[in-house]
């Protein structure tokens, strides 16, 4: 297996917050950022401890309000700062910036933390310190810290403090209060409350304390809880101390938070830190199985590989049916919000690897589908509309023309519901809650366009966003209208294949989203008749009716990887010919069966030069639909940009949290780029590009219950059936079937 680990030697003071990023560790329910255990003096640094879905809201004022504004903010808080401990030798502290011979590592096959240092004081007392970090992927209602010290040239007292600050601000702001508090033997009971939205967060922290002889006091002030250890330790002796933290949330409907967390924490104090570390270490061991993708060549791209995949597992939730923020639970930029991230740029990696557990993603757009149906009508619409971005499934984007004017989303989930069931044939999803969602989002779209008879009376959806946010307001956004034919036609098809299968179900939802002939008719009529415009002259599909007509720009003076919507005025960006990330490229690459090479290769040869990526969804975009017209040194630097977006900071803003959807963009980028996968209508297949600088890749896949290995070299490629009867699938245009009994190939 490779090695999964991200090290970091000395420490930067100049670049803690990127760093905590990197270093920051979840499990779909918690996550907690990688700031140090002790604290720091002078640097700025950003402790962040979350819980998915828990959130403040605030009203948003506008001076001048229209219909449909957003009506309030929300965004996620920041939790109990439980994470500290402190070192001192004769009174003197050991803050991070007195700490030598420091070495942090990430340990992605563990699934930890491991750091050592040593402090020595002014008297040239020096102990040795080790600190153990685990966010549990068992009991994801958990997580565990060691921290142990030892003597190494002296026999003396040390002491050791570990804290809570119980109420911690985000973005400068504390938005908890403390509710209920309860200081007990060695640990602290607490119920923290946000203010407006009145979610509760129960937390216990309990201690276990072993090694030298010490004694212990606690103190607990307003601000901070701290536990204070004396130890008496002989040269060489150590003194170690074992956190074990539990957290409940109004999220998970339970009578008693705090009894829960009680319970939860004592248990893992059972367990003890050994046992809960190994029972981590055997969580990752089993999901590297058959998640994990293994390259040979190139150390560094198979490190930024190990990298994304390890975070986009961290993000995952596994129950509530909850979503994913654009940062997840790794920082507070995007404030805990859900885009269509999830649905086109996630979910490959989680379904393709982990089918399963797609489900409560699209179970989270169930739950919030009456907001969905609130938001259409507070539109003056009918059906229902996702919000662009939101907690809870209410709108809060002020920017109304580059979010909600985003109608696209509510054909990307319906997408994702798709390539879900063709995957996973979860048939009793798609009747049950799937169908709702589609003809509920598809009602919207068919009534947000019109037929236009000056365009040939083909169905134009008008004033939209595109991926592209800074082309805002334009007519017919060519992914949108082929996103919204391919919701509207698959909506009819499962309205078909359900009068046959599920009947009762079907009648149901009929009532329930008031369908009738003349609905289906226009979803049949506008899909058939759904405006697109290919320019002859350019050999293009028009981004919309505007986008070629627009004033052509110097490229040589846009930033890359940074959005500009800061430099111009929106009237200014508007009439430019610039993009900020793939939204044709996009199409081509999700809808691509409906596309020929040479189309892909003019758009792509169009509208790439003219793409500054100002957002992080784009790169992986680019290095898929350059793989697959074959210009190899464009896939290969896009993967490069994808891949190193968070390690290197390339938009400078990491600091804020991961871009998640850039990390999901590196294994599509690697799967669906280099090893050319498609799945369409008339199935899954393979076009094998490795790229030079890697000897091998080797990858799983599932489809439709079974899985299959991928390992592919650079003269041939080896494919095998793990598990499951049978797949079938074509490799570079040739068709292939796995069976028990012929189970694998080589081509
Ligand atoms: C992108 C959106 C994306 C959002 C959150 C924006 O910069 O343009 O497509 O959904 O970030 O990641």
């Amino acid at each position: 297996m490779n090695k999964k680990i991200l090290v970091e030697n000395t420490i930067d003071f100049t670049d803690i917050k990127h760093i905590e990023s990197l270093f920051a560790l979840g499990n779909g329910y918690i996550g907690l950022r990688g700031t140090y255990d002790e604290t720091i003096t002078g640097a700025e640094c950003d402790p962040g401890m979350y819980i998915n879905g828990i959130f403040e809201s605030e009203p948003l004022h506008h001076l001048w309000p229209c219909k449909g504004f957003a009506e309030n903010e929300q965004y996620t808080v920041n939790l109990p700062d439980w994470r500290i401990f402190e070192v001192y030798i004769d009174g003197e502290k050991a803050t991070a910036q007195a700490l030598c011979n420091h070495v942090r590592v990430l340990d992605m096959e563990q699934g930890c933390i491991n750091r050592v240092f040593e402090f020595t004081n002014s008297k040239g007392k020096t102990v040795s310190v080790e600190s153990k970090r685990i966010v549990d992927m068992t009991d994801v209602h958990s997580a565990h810290i060691r921290y142990s010290v030892q003597a190494l040239n002296f026999a003396g007292e040390v002491e050791v403090r570990s804290a809570i600050v119980k109420n911690t601000p985000i973005n400068g702001k504390i938005t908890t209060k403390t509710f209920y508090e309860n200081v007990r033997e060695q640990g602290l009971q607490l119920v923290v409350e946000t203010q407006r939205t009145k979610m509760q967060v129960a937390s216990s922290v309990v201690h276990t304390i072993t090694g030298a002889e010490y004694t212990v006091s606690s103190s607990n002030e307003e601000a901070a809880y701290g536990l204070h250890v004396q130890a008496v330790l002989q040269k060489e002796e150590s003194i170690t101390i074992d956190k074990f933290a539990s957290f409940y949330s109004t999220e998970d409907k339970l009578e008693d938070l705090l009894l829960a967390a009680n319970e939860a924490v004592i248990k893992n104090q059972k367990i003890g830190f050994d046992a809960l570390a190994a029972r981590q270490a055997e969580f990752w061991h089993e999901y590297w199985k058959n998640a994990d993708v293994e390259i040979e060549g190139n150390e560094a791209d198979q490190q930024a590989v190990t990298f994304s995949l390890f975070h986009l597992r961290q993000q995952l939730p596994v129950n509530n049916h909850a979503s994913i923020g654009a940062t997840g639970l790794t920082g507070a930029n995007y404030s805990g919000k859900v885009f269509w991230d999830t649905e086109m740029y996630l979910m490959p990696y989680y379904l393709y690897t982990n089918p399963e557990s797609c489900k409560g993603l699209l179970m989270y757009r169930y739950k919030i589908l009456d907001k969905a149906r609130e938001r259409a009508a507070q539109l003056g619409a009918i059906g229902a509309l996702y919000s662009w971005c939101s907690i809870d499934g209410e709108e809060t984007s002020v920017v109304f023309e580059a979010s909600t004017a985003e109608y696209h989303i509510n054909s990307d989930v319906a997408y994702a519901i798709w390539r879900y069931c063709e995957v996973t044939e979860d048939w009793d999803f798609l009747y049950q809650y799937g169908a709702e969602i589609l003809f509920e989002t598809a009602k919207f779209m068919a009534h947000r366009g019109c037929f236009v008879e000056t365009k040939d009376n083909r169905f134009c959806i008008n004033a939209v966003c595109g991926p592209d946010e800074y082309a805002c307001g334009v007519n017919n956004n060519c992914y949108t209208n082929f996103m919204v034919q391919f919701h509207l036609r698959y909506a009819l098809k499962v309205f078909e294949q359900m009068q046959a299968k599920a009947p009762k179900l079907l009648a149901n939802l009929i009532e329930k989203v008031s369908l009738d002939d003349k609905e289906l008719m226009l979803w049949k009529e506008a899909s058939d008749r759904m405006y697109y415009h290919v320019n002859e002259q350019l050999g293009i599909y028009e981004q919309d009716d505007s986008f070629v007509y627009n004033d052509a720009v110097d490229m040589n003076t846009i930033p890359r990887n940074y959005d500009i919507r800061m430099m111009f005025h929106p009237l200014d960006l508007w009439r430019m010919q610039v993009l900020k990330q793939a939204d044709v490229v996009l199409l081509n690459f999700v809808l691509g069966d409906k596309f020929t090479p040479e189309e892909k290769k003019a758009n792509y040869d169009y509208y790439e030069p003219k793409t500054n990526h100002g957002s992080s969804l784009s790169a992986a975009v680019h290095s898929i639909m350059a793989n697959e017209i074959g210009y190899l040194e464009d896939a290969y630097k896009y993967f490069e940009s994808s891949a190193f977006m968070d390690i290197d900071d390339y938009k400078k803003n990491t600091a804020g949290g991961l871009h998640v959807a850039c990390l999901g963009g590196v294994w599509m980028s690697v799967v669906n780029g280099f090893l050319g996968m498609r799945m369409y209508d008339s199935g899954l297949s393979f076009q094998i590009n490795l790229p030079k600088q890697w000897t091998s890749c080797k990858c799983k896949i599932c489809y439709k219950g079974s899985r299959i290995s991928i390992y592919a070299k650079e003269e041939s490629t080896t494919f095998k059936l793990e598990s499951g009867a049978q797949m079938a699938f074509v490799v570079n245009g040739q068709p292939v079937v796995l069976d028990m009994e012929h189970s694998e190939v080589t081509i």
